[in-house]
């Protein structure tokens, strides 16, 4: 698959356009039709599919090397235990890591953000204390922050948003304070795209001595991330958003804040020695993996970096921009829509309604056509109530979007207007 990558790469750089149709046919479930059409999958944000590269690592992993990592002296463990130190090597390079002490393994954003909940900002909030996120969150970085603040009476404060769904960043400042003990922002909003200022917003709260921590679900898969170039204290970030497998993620911590962290769970791999008198911790990073990880999934995650980087990161988030951009221009055409979310800095995320359809009537009638998006609140309630509406439409494009899927998408809202006429 590497070669595959490499060719689509290569192609890439001698038309000077990326690739897509290549990178298509490395995906074997868009083959399939749904309802009859052969399927467009515009619907990556919330879950990417995955290559052929990625499903063959795991069959592989599955087939070959799979049992308990770190405790066995037989060959199968020492085989799974290297593949999996092994992934979390490649994940420490993805990231720019100082190093694969500061790369725990989770289920994904949602798990990592609420050890970070857990495990950091518990024991340092006290009554009064504030926690800083902003109006643009998915659910998973409000209701951990919204958990600990119960338990300790600590306040959740929130950063307004403009009508283009942009962060008014005068008032994030304005609301950090000594008060702030961690601030907690996406770096890519998954409901409308906007991409977050999170350089400015990691300098402004570090000039203030206050960690951060950024929800890089929707961002790894598009632009990347490099933690010591975005300086941030907590990155989160899943598997499956990136063309991996589910139920595998990561957080990276500072290794100054994690060595000073106490263990979140407790039970196997995690301790030093136990007796019933007590335990010590293991080292960083198994301290925060209690229990048997997911190995596979960690070789999945692995290969879909390999495959990622294989194609080419800034050339796949180009092509992104330029089918953003198009069907954006197309949507724009068509009477009734709004569009939700007009960021200057977006990723490839269209959030729209249509007046007099209700968005799971337009997701319906799409399907019908064999064109999948998502309609909902796509857990961020509070961008909703923002924008006054109870659900969106949304369109998201990946490295295997083409631009046929662009016109398969407004040529079944136009068609969906007409039914609803
Ligand atoms: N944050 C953002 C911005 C997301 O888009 C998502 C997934 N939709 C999450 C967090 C949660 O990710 P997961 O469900 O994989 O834990």
């Amino acid at each position: 698959m590497a070669t595959a990558a490499a060719t689509a790469t290569a192609a890439a750089l001698a038309t000077g356009r990326f690739d897509a149709a290549r990178a298509r046919a490395d995906f074997p479930i868009l083959a399939r039709e749904v309802n009859g059409r052969p399927l467009v999958y515009l619907d990556s944000a919330a879950s990417a599919q995955r290559p052929r590269a990625v499903i063959a690592a795991v069959d592989h992993y599955e087939t070959h090397l799979h049992a308990n990592v770190h405790r066995g002296v037989h060959t199968l463990s020492q085989a799974a235990t290297e593949a999996f130190e092994g992934a979390r090597e490649r994940v420490r390079r993805f990231l720019n890591a100082r190093s694969t002490k500061e790369i725990i393994f989770t289920r994904g954003t949602t798990e990592a953000i609420n050890l970070v909940a857990q495990s950091y900002a518990r024991p340092h909030l006290a009554p009064g204390d504030e926690i800083l996120v902003t109006w643009l969150e998915h659910h998973a970085n409000i209701v951990p922050w919204q958990m600990v603040c119960a338990a300790t009476g600590a306040t959740l404060r929130v950063a307004p948003i403009d009508e283009r769904g942009e962060l008014r960043f005068d008032e994030f400042q304005a609301l950090l304070s000594p008060r702030t003990k961690l601030v907690a922002t996406a770096h890519v909003s998954n409901a409308l795209g906007t991409v977050l200022p999170v350089k400015q917003i990691v300098a402004a709260a570090h000039a203030r001595g206050i960690p951060v921590l950024l929800d890089g679900a929707q961002a790894v898969a598009h632009g990347g991330a490099d933690v010591q170039a975005l300086d941030c204290d907590f990155y989160a970030f899943s598997g499956h958003k990136l063309y991996g497998p589910t139920g595998i993620g990561m957080l990276y911590g500072r290794e100054a804040l994690l060595r000073e962290m106490p263990p979140w769970q407790g039970g196997g791999d995690m301790i030093l020695s136990v007796t019933f008198e007590g335990s010590t911790w293991n080292d960083l990073p198994w301290k925060f993996e209690a229990g048997t990880p997911n190995m596979s999934g960690a070789v999945g995650l692995a290969a879909a970096i390999d495959y990622l980087e294989g194609l080419g990161p800034q050339a796949v988030h180009a092509h992104e921009q330029r089918l953003l951009a198009k069907a954006t221009a197309a949507a724009l055409e068509i009477p009734g829509l709004r569009i939700i979310g007009t960021a200057s800095d977006k990723a490839a995320v269209l959030s729209f309604t249509i007046e007099g359809i209700h968005p799971h009537d337009l997701g319906t009638i799409l399907d019908h056509e064999g064109v999948a998006i998502r309609t909902g609140h796509h857990c961020a309630m509070p961008v909703m109530d923002f924008f006054k509406v109870a659900a969106t439409a949304r369109a998201s494009f990946a490295c295997y979007n083409v631009d046929g899927d662009v016109d398969r998408l407004i040529a079944a809202l136009h068609a969906a207007r007409e039914v609803f006429a």
